[in-house]
């Protein structure tokens, strides 16, 4: 369960609907009351806190979370205004895990939590993938196609998972480049190209599921979720 504190009503709305359509279940509250009276009851997975709240902040909501051992390791999320470099700081000084600056993009939510989840608590965190013919054994770094494995290499595989990660999502070359090459590689969008070339012959008959989007992109599947 993830929990999510925001006050604004739309923002709020929209994270749970992308969270428990990405198969997070999470549920929201409106301030730092509605948080610990929860949090009493039940122990989250994750908690995505927003640092302006009536009442107590999102900082203050964070210290306290560390200040005790039963929470002390509770996998935090901060939002921050818009190029807050302050906030963003503090939030870091205080034990938050990453932070997310609005506006942020639904699709990098969901994968951002996602990825803290695996950080954080691997045993926890998504273990398999499947689609169609593809399975998908992300701790083994195993792929099989209607059964039979087949072998692909380091950044084969992590481009495969970031798909399948958000079926249906198309992402730009630019942004497979960013997630799976990282930020400070300097290639040429061409990279993601041969790769996808590869990887859909090595996925044979399943590897029609990887989607060229015309001028976008690439994505796997069809709908949004599946
Ligand atoms: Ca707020």
């Amino acid at each position: 369960m993830i929990y999510l504190v925001e006050d604004e009503k739309e923002i709020r709305e929209l994270v749970l609907y992308t969270l428990n359509n990405s198969g997070l279940p999470a549920k929201g509250f409106e301030d730092g009351r509605g948080f610990w009276q929860a949090m009493a009851k039940e122990e989250p997975d994750l908690a995505l806190l927003d640092i302006m709240l009536p009442g107590e902040d999102g900082l203050a909501i964070l210290r306290r979370l560390r200040s005790s051992p039963k929470t002390a390791g509770l996998p935090v999320i901060m939002l921050t205004a818009k190029g807050s470099e302050y906030d963003k700081v503090l939030g870091l000084e205080n034990g938050a895990d990453d932070y997310l600056a609005k506006p942020f993009g639904m699709m990098e939510l969901a994968a951002r939590t996602k990825a803290l989840l695996r950080r954080a608590r691997p045993e926890k965190g998504l273990k398999s993938l499947a689609l169609g013919d593809i399975c998908v054994n992300i701790p083994g770094h195993r792929v099989s196609v209607g059964g039979k494995e087949i072998s692909l290499t380091l950044k084969e595989f992590d481009l495969l998972v970031c798909l399948m990660e958000n079926k249906g999502a198309v992402f730009s070359r630019e942004q497979l480049l960013r997630r799976v090459w990282g930020f400070d590689y300097i290639g040429e969008t061409r990279t993601v190209d041969t790769h996808i070339l590869t990887l859909r012959g090595k996925l044979l008959s399943a590897g029609e599921l990887i989607k060229t989007v015309r001028g976008l992109g690439y994505k796997i599947g069809e709908g949004g979720s599946e």
